[in-house]
């Protein structure tokens, strides 16, 4: 993995700032590996993503419908969570339809999901008091 960038927050307000830089630096048809434990903040990252590509729909958890679709003007956006799945059974979906989408995952090795397909990897890990360490990697096969 190549080290991409590297962030220390404070607060979920300070989110904007990598939200930014990977904003900058994706495009339609990139995939979004994301990391980190449960209740690190992942689904929170791709809230602030949808919020800051400008649409106020609700971006709640994928953890039960697995997968949740967003149209922001003209841009698909997909969100994962791979949690529930064992890794072995087959994925209830069929990612050759997402073409120009843009695809955030959560617990992505749980799922089926080709690795070599993931643009970028982005990190999350608590640190203390509600602060967050978030780094972006590029994956290297
Ligand atoms: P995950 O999807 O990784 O399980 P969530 O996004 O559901 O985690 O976040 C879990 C909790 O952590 C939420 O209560 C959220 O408000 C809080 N949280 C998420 N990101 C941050 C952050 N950058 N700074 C402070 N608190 C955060
Ligand atoms: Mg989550």
């Amino acid at each position: 993995m190549k080290l991409l960038e590297a962030f220390r927050i404070t607060s979920e307000a300070e989110l904007s700032k990598p939200v930014t830089s990977l904003l900058d630096r994706l495009k339609s048809g990139d995939w979004v590996a994301l990391n980190g434990d449960l209740g690190a903040g992942k689904t929170t990252f791709v809230r602030h993503i949808i919020r800051m590509l400008g649409s106020d729909e609700i971006v709640s958890s994928p953890t039960y419908p697995l997968l949740l679709e967003y149209v922001v003007g003209t841009q698909k956006i997909i969100h994962i969570d791979g949690f529930r799945l064992d890794g072995a059974t087959p994925d209830p979906w069929d990612f050759r339809e997402w073409k120009d989408a843009i695809v955030f995952v959560e617990w992505s090795e749980k799922t089926q999901l080709p690795r070599a397909n993931f643009k970028f990897i982005v990190q999350i890990l608590p640190l203390d008091e509600g602060k967050r360490e978030i780094t972006f990697f590029s994956p290297s096969f």
